[in-house]
């Protein structure tokens, strides 16, 4: 199976019906490269920059970060999407103390702290913009809520850019703005920010966790992570929708992405591209290659309008797929 799975290597991630996605990593260092390369990755869907920020007592430089990204970009053959920093919730920021609250998962983190301390964000989207003329380089920004968080921080980006400019530095001309999907609010509202961002990529983890108001790290209520909940699917259907509708595109680097039992039903909705640990790329590579895109359609709006449970959902999607 795994010498099978080898040969997909420099495959098409397509349905046996033409229908053409992308495959791609999530990363979270300049280490895992090797492995991006290794299992036919179509490019970055996700690149954690967390480390940077962790692995130190003090805050990593402008240009400690620009040779980091340098690095990834010149080192991947396609799109690199790059998150900015995440912090916060359940990952402590050493040379950052946060303030102590009563549910760090709905406080102050990512984008929100990014924007309380525009001093520290400003000099990541700086060595990511000096970064970008070394590859296709895409910037998301994590736990985006409402409309004007992205709008604050985009504009937030585009003073940095035209400062760089000013000061003579190039500047890649196209750089794809996106956010995550990863708070039920810019679910819903999705064919709102469909006209403003330039892509989507949904985040599962955290919109899982949202939905169902369940802690992530939480074992006593795992039973609540339930990726396959007609809830779920019908958010995602929305935002595939809604993205397409404005001809953006919408990716996804959950976890949920590089299930077995995803791949029809993502496919099915029409998601574009499709990001997870590089080790399971190969896998949904063969399992996606194995599907008609037509079939899934059908199957997948069938889970989305007539399913009630998690239970009935993984029931069709095994009946229908052997999956
Ligand atoms: C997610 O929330 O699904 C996600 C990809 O981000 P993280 O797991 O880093 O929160
Ligand atoms: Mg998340």
């Amino acid at each position: 199976y795994k010498a099978e799975l080898k040969t997909l290597v420099d495959a098409e991630s397509v349905s046996t019906d033409g229908k053409k996605t992308l495959l791609v990593a999530n990363i979270g260092s300049p280490n895992d490269l090797e492995a991006v390369k290794a299992n036919g990755a179509e490019g970055v869907g996700l690149f954690r920059t967390e480390f940077l920020y962790m692995e130190n007592d003090d805050l990593p430089t402008e240009e400690q970060q620009f040779e980091v990204y340098k690095e990834v970009l010149e080192n991947v053959n396609g799109p690199v999407v790059v998150r900015t920093l995440d912090i916060g919730g359940d990952k402590k920021l050493p040379a950052l103390p946060l303030p102590e609250e009563m549910n760090p998962f709905l406080g102050v983190r990512a984008i929100r702290l990014c924007l309380q301390r525009k001093d520290i964000f400003r000099v990541q989207l700086r060595a990511l913009l000096r970064a970008s003329v070394y590859g296709e380089l895409h910037i998301m920004f994590p736990m985006i809520a409402t409309l004007g968080e992205f709008r604050e921080a985009k504009g937030v980006l585009m003073e940095e850019k035209e400062k760089l400019i000013a000061e003579g530095v190039k500047v890649a001309d196209k750089i794809e703005v996106g956010i995550m999907i990863e708070i039920p609010a810019a679910a819903v509202l999705a064919d709102q920010f469909a006209k403003e961002v330039d892509f989507f990529s949904i985040g599962t983890n955290d919109l899982i966790q949202y939905t169902f108001a369940a802690d992530r790290m939480s074992s006593t209520i795992n039973y609540l992570y339930q990726p396959f909940n007609p809830a779920i699917i019908r958010l995602v259907k929305n935002v595939i929708e809604a993205s397409h509708k404005e001809g953006k595109w919408t990716g996804m680097c959950g976890e949920m992405a590089g299930e077995a039992k995803a791949a029809p039903l993502l496919l099915g909705l029409g998601l574009d591209e499709f990001s997870m640990s590089a080790t399971s790329i190969l896998a949904q590579r063969k399992r996606i290659r194995g599907l008609s895109y037509e079939e899934c359609k059908t199957l997948a709006n069938k889970c989305a309008d007539e399913c009630a449970t998690m239970e009935e959902v993984v029931d069709l999607v095994s009946e229908s797929t052997g999956l």
